[in-house]
């Protein structure tokens, strides 16, 4: 019997990962990996709450490929953790409209995250399943019975969401589930390379872990920097400047970035140079990456087996899960007198 603490987390396959991805919640979940036994759900329903439409549906297989690919690249190990498809898993759903029980409307519309998705899905009303997506992920993480979620920061206030769940659902029918905690990677949330707040695939500030040497290079050309420095003898600003804060989490020189910090302020160093170095480390970075995807890509067959045989594992997972559920909850007792009491009729050739 398997006796680590658990982690659940996951992400919707709405595209290829990024940095932020990786900084946000990829690298602990690779850290972690020996000591937590994780789950990783591809979350193709919760894409559903923006992009319902069947052509979108049409690209989540591709994308969930690709997004597995580059799990295995950053340095999922396969053999030890479990990689599924959510709407593979019906008892999702199942515990999804359980839990919707426990939570109030306001305490939802609350939630800044969501009005930010709604925003950036370019959706004038919030439909009723993008108000209900930080329940059906307490339902992502509850169901394995997950102690540990590593998030990004914008997924910060549904994993509070959850733990409140699991309380209530405690209170109520019997102690089913723990309280998991969230835990925010190194950095809560990467800038996008157009300097708004957060990489986003939505927004096109992206780099890719899968992007190659070239378009590394041109995407870091285009970055957004100080727009006060004009000039390379015009003293910049170092902090929140996008092309710092990668060099500070990317470029593991750091002598080379403390020197180009001192010049940049100032004004001894053009923006080119410190892009060049930038884009340098960040090819760097990305290699090994590059390399791990290359090998697992050409194995053929690979990554479907690892989603099919992780998917048939949480199933069971699931079962067993919602039997406790529902007999905590006395569900099943209602069906099961019901069914009882029929049979014994029928048998007794009764109406
Ligand atoms: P994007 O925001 O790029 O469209 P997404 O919102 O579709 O991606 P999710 O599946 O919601 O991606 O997020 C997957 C995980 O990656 C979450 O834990 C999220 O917090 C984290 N994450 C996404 N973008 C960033 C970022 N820029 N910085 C830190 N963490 C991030
Ligand atoms: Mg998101």
């Amino acid at each position: 019997m398997e006796t680590r603490p658990r982690i659940l987390t996951g992400d919707r396959p709405t595209g290829k990962l990024h940095l932020g991805h990786f900084v946000g919640s990829l690298q602990n979940r690779v850290k972690l990996q020996d000591r937590y036994e994780c789950f990783f759900i591809i979350a193709d329903l919760h894409t559903l709450t923006t992009r319902p439409e069947k052509d979108a549906i049409g690209t989540i297989a591709t994308n969930a490929r690709e997004m597995v690919l580059d799990y295995l690249a950053a340095g999922i190990d396969p053999e030890r953790s479990t990689v599924y498809l959510q709407s593979a898993v019906p008892e999702i759903y199942e515990l999804n409209l359980l839990f919707e029980m426990l939570v109030t409307v306001p305490r939802l519309q609350r939630l800044p995250s969501l009005k930010d998705m709604a925003r950036s899905a370019n959706l004038n009303e919030m439909p009723f399943g993008l108000l209900g997506y930080p329940i059906l992920q307490s339902g992502d993480i509850l169901l394995p019975r997950a102690n540990l979620v590593p998030v990004g920061k914008d997924n910060e206030a549904h994993v509070e969401l959850t733990r409140e769940i699991a309380r209530r659902f405690n209170y109520l029918y019997g102690e089913v589930f723990p309280v998991p905690e969230a835990l925010i990677g190194d950095v809560p949330t990467l800038v996008g390379t157009d300097g708004k707040a957060k990489m986003s695939k939505s927004l096109n500030n992206t780099i890719y872990l899968s992007d190659d040497r070239k378009t590394v290079e041109k995407k870091v050309r285009g970055m957004y920097t100080d727009p006060n420095r004009v000039r390379a003898d015009i003293p910049g600003t170092v902090e929140g400047n996008p092309v710092f804060v990668y060099h500070d989490v990317f470029n593991t020189r750091r002598e080379e970035v403390r020197d180009l910090q001192e010049r940049y302020r100032s004004g001894s160093v053009g923006d080119v140079e410190v892009k060049e170095l930038l884009a340098t480390a960040l090819n760097e970075f990305l290699d090994p990456i590059r390399e791990r995807r290359e090998a697992f890509s050409s194995q053929k067959g690979l990554v479907d087996r690892i989603i099919y045989e992780g998917t048939l594992r949480v199933r069971e997972e699931a079962r067993a899960t919602l039997a406790e559920v529902r007999k905590a909850m006395g569900l099943g007792g209602v069906w099961n007198s019901i069914r009882r009491k029929a049979e014994k009729t029928v048998k007794a050739g009764g109406v």
